[in-house]
């Protein structure tokens, strides 16, 4: 039996401490707050989008950072794996086949899947040590990691170490990014972090009038290096520019360029009806208004808005020429709009870069360059899209570390 540290009660730490427990490890849990998984609650807008039910091998095109490393980690847990658990443990979920097959806490109560693991944790008689910060590491002159420090000064020691502190988002949770600058300075590479699943800020100052107006199952596309991006979901414009879960998923493929450069966002509001089907919409009653032939497939706030951006409010369709007719089909088919940055970090929904997965062995979650440490979850440089898929990555690392521990 080894003595495990586990560093962090998320999702992946909680994981991690209760695989290796079930492998007879004695396991001590480290929490800074006085609360496990305080991140974990506000997921899924606190219902908790646990994981998603298409098959494990679609999981790959999810994943933004570093798919192949994860390789592993998915097939030891699959998302299959992680819904015998919860049945197991007594915890009811639903799919939602409509909503993209995200599976949720059956009661929409992500605090359920809280109080799940602390039970388990306790029952396996881990010893969860609450309000204890780790500010450092032991390590030893053979490069062996043989505990950690705690900021009283008080040295916890073990054979292993497991780090599952998390990324900088939200970082009132407890996941601020300290830990990253603690492995730097045991020649860990961090790469460079930036806000991934984040609202976007939008150059183009009219569309401030669209705020509040929700777009349902849009199409955004963009250029990234010449390659094309095109994602669909839900949107909605806001003050600040734009968001909702299809612009979440676009920024993590654009957060790294926003740095350098802006990027020219293409939106199409109604990508099933094609162009020349929403110009015959247009004129379908001619001595009608516009508004009116087009409210059955775009929200009339949203019409009303773009036509008199465009200056047509009073037109008839029968007044209306052909060079207005295309800024029309222009603006609801790709309208074009910049966006500079993100919302940042703090709102971000995950951090994208953390440790190098360079420097962990992808078979069992080991540091390659510290003996007996481990990681698991966000504070690896791995990021998904939405959909539960950063949850499953919490999970499927978390047990494969846990599960790595030789006695
Ligand atoms: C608003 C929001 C909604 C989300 N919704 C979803 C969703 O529905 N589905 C989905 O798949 N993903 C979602 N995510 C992402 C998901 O929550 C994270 O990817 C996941 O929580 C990462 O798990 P983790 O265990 O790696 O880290 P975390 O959950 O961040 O846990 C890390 C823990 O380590 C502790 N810690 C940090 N530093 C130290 C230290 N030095 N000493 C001791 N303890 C420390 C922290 O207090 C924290 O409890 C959401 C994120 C946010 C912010």
């Amino acid at each position: 039996m080894s003595k495990v540290i586990v560093v962090g009660g998320g999702p992946s730490g909680m994981m991690a401490a209760l695989t290796a427990s079930k492998n007879n490890h004695e396991v001590i849990l480290i929490e800074r707050n006085n609360e496990l998984g305080k991140k974990l609650k506000l997921t899924g807008g606190g219902r908790c989008n646990v994981t998603n039910k298409r098959n494990i091998e679609d999981f790959f095109d999810k994943v933004v950072t570093n798919k192949k490393f994860l390789y592993s980690a998915f097939y030891s847990f699959t998302n299959e794996d992680l819904l015998s658990f919860l049945t197991e443990s007594n915890l009811e979920y639903k799919v939602e086949e409509h909503n993209d097959y995200k599976v949720y806490t059956k009661s929409d109560k992500a605090v359920e899947l809280i109080n799940t693991f602390k039970e388990l944790l306790l029952n396996n008689n881990i010893k969860i040590l609450y309000n204890s910060k780790v500010v450092d590491l032991v390590i030893n002159e053979n490069n062996k990691i043989e505990g950690v420090v705690l900021e009283n000064n008080t040295k916890v020691l073990g054979d292993k170490v497991i780090i599952s502190t998390g990324g900088k988002s939200h970082s009132k949770t407890g996941s601020d990014g300290t830990m990253h600058e603690i492995l730097k300075r045991y020649r860990h590479t961090v790469t460079n972090t930036y806000p991934a699943l984040s609202p976007l800020k939008i150059k183009e100052d009219w569309t401030r009038r669209l705020q509040g107006i929700s777009l349902k199952d849009v199409e955004i596309s963009c250029k990234i290096k010449k390659k094309k991006i095109s994602k669909r979901g839900d949107m909605l414009f806001a003050h600040f520019g734009i968001t909702g879960p299809c612009v979440l998923i676009i920024s993590s493929y654009i957060n790294k360029v926003l740095e350098s450069e802006d990027v020219e966002l293409n939106i199409d509001f109604i990508p099933d009806i094609s162009g020349d089907e929403l110009r015959k919409a247009i004129r379908e009653n001619p001595n009608k208004n516009i508004v009116n032939n087009l409210k059955h497939i775009l929200p009339q706030n949203f019409i009303k808005e773009i036509l008199d951006v465009l200056g047509l409010s009073d037109t008839k369709p029968n007044e209306l020429t052909k060079e207005n007719e295309n800024k029309i089909v222009e603006y609801f088919k790709n309208m074009k709009l910049t966006t500079h940055d993100t919302l940042g970090i703090q709102v971000s929904m995950v951090t994208s870069g953390g440790i190098s997965v360079k420097e962990i062995n992808s078979s069992t979650m080991e540091s390659k360059l510290i003996e007996n440490l481990y990681f698991t979850g966000e504070i690896i440089d791995v990021d998904a899209e939405t959909g539960g898929y950063n949850l499953q990555i919490a999970f499927s690392t978390g047990y494969l570390a846990g599960d790595s521990l030789q006695l």
